[in-house]
């Protein structure tokens, strides 16, 4: 019999919650019409949108012309970098952004990308639990500076910005602030006036939505250049027919995320923090990384020495355990995750690490389960591994 299936790894993505299928359903094929289309049909798809708007306005703290519809995180993040940017730089505001080590490669690589058209870039580093210094963004920032970006919460090790404070500082310099707001939904009570910023992303994947549909906030004022040129759609920041049951699924999952954030937050706090110490007592020579408290509810990263978290996550597929290690290599490379090491790992112990990343269905039983399971696991791979016999050998003592 094939072991029950136990899902880790809602930081890549959630299942779709059945309500938000439910709420989806009308408009792939009753409520089918262009919203852009003047007849009845078309004015039925338009209804969904603007509602959908409303509450994602409303629950963000925002107004609706606030909210631009995307395909999801990766390209709000793209529009807010590079739509702020190339708008800021035709104003004569200037070409300096900054942003932090461990972005998500869709702010990272969109910054880079920023370079080849002559913007100058600035990185903040982190420290060991992975948190920016608010000093050293003052200390960053410039008279040229037109952008701020720092996530909210990393997806690889979970760690919590001082967004607010952050926020702060680029608001008495006169600086836009983005935030990549894609895993703190669900985890935080997210207000876009309280957290002081200008632009924030999200995906509706990663709250139990469907998959490539996301938004962007953006402050009433804030200047940007559109990336996909067309139609008039989304106030002609963001050309292409609307994708109608997207966003109202995305709609309904902001909706029961922000609904059942207090509960789901004291579950995934207390299953995760047995995970953590329960590991930790089993099993010698593990590092949690990122930080113990500043962390998102549903978050564990361990380092392992001696071993891969690759070899870790194939023993753990065999017995039906889905995690990550460091982040979704999709690529196959085998160069260590660009977060770990920016915390100041080595790459030994960054090669090391398994993501747990948990959600709404996984149960106090299934952490019981992966206790019993990863100890074992651990133990078999270590007894075959090079540089754990050479750890025991120089400990011996004669
Ligand atoms: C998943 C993720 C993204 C990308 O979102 P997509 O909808 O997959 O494009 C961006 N930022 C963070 C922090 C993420 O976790």
């Amino acid at each position: 019999m094939a072991p029950e299936t136990i899902y880790l790894d809602h930081a890549a993505t959630t299942a779709t919650d059945p309500r938000v299928v439910e709420a989806m359903l009308p408009y792939f094929n009753t409520a089918y019409g262009n919203p852009s289309s003047i007849y009845r049909l078309g004015r039925a798809a338009l209804e969904g949108v603007d509602e959908a708007r409303e509450t994602v306005a409303s629950l963000l703290g925002a107004k609706r012309k606030e909210i631009v519809f995307t395909s999801g995180g990766s390209e709000a993040d793209n529009l807010a970098i590079k739509g702020v940017a190339f708008a800021q730089r035709d104003a004569g505001k200037g070409n300096h952004i900054i942003t932090s080590a461990i972005e998500h490669h869709a702010v990272l690589h969109a910054v880079e990308y920023l370079e080849h058209f002559g913007f100058e870039i600035t990185i903040l580093p982190v420290d060991s639990t992975g948190l920016v210094a608010v000093a050293d963004l003052r200390a960053a920032i410039r008279p040229t500076t037109v952008l701020v970006s720092i996530m909210a919460a990393n997806n690889e090790i979970g760690t919590i910005q001082p967004i607010a404070e952050l926020g702060a500082v680029c608001r008495e310099h006169n600086v836009l602030f983005h935030t990549d707001a894609v895993q703190l939904i669900g985890a935080q009570p997210i207000n876009v006036k309280e957290l002081n910023v200008d632009l924030l992303s999200l995906t509706a994947h990663k709250f139990y939505g469907p998959k490539g549909v996301g938004a962007l906030y953006m402050r009433r004022g804030v200047p940007l250049l559109p990336l996909i040129n067309g139609g008039s759609q989304e106030r002609r920041l963001r050309a292409g027919t609307e994708n109608v049951p997207g966003i109202v699924g995305l709609a309904k999952a902001l909706q029961l995320a922000v609904d059942e954030l207090p509960q789901s937050s004291n579950q995934l706090t207390s299953l995760r923090d047995r995970l953590i110490s329960g590991i930790e007592a089993a099993i010698p020579h593990v590092y949690l990384n990122g930080h113990r408290s500043q962390r998102l509810p549903n978050n564990v990263n361990m380092s392992f020495d001696f071993i891969e978290g690759e070899s870790m996550l194939l023993l753990l597929d065999q017995q039906g355990i889905y995690a990550s290690s460091g982040s979704a290599c999709t690529s196959g490379s085998l160069d260590p995750s660009h977060v770990l090491m920016a915390l100041g790992l080595s790459a030994e112990r960054a090669h090391g690490s398994l993501r747990m990343t948990l959600g709404r269905e996984n149960t106090a039983e299934q952490i019981e389960r992966v206790l019993a399971l990863l100890p074992p696991i651990v133990e078999r791979l270590r007894a075959v591994s090079p540089m754990y016999r050479h750890f025991l050998a120089e400990q011996t003592v004669y």
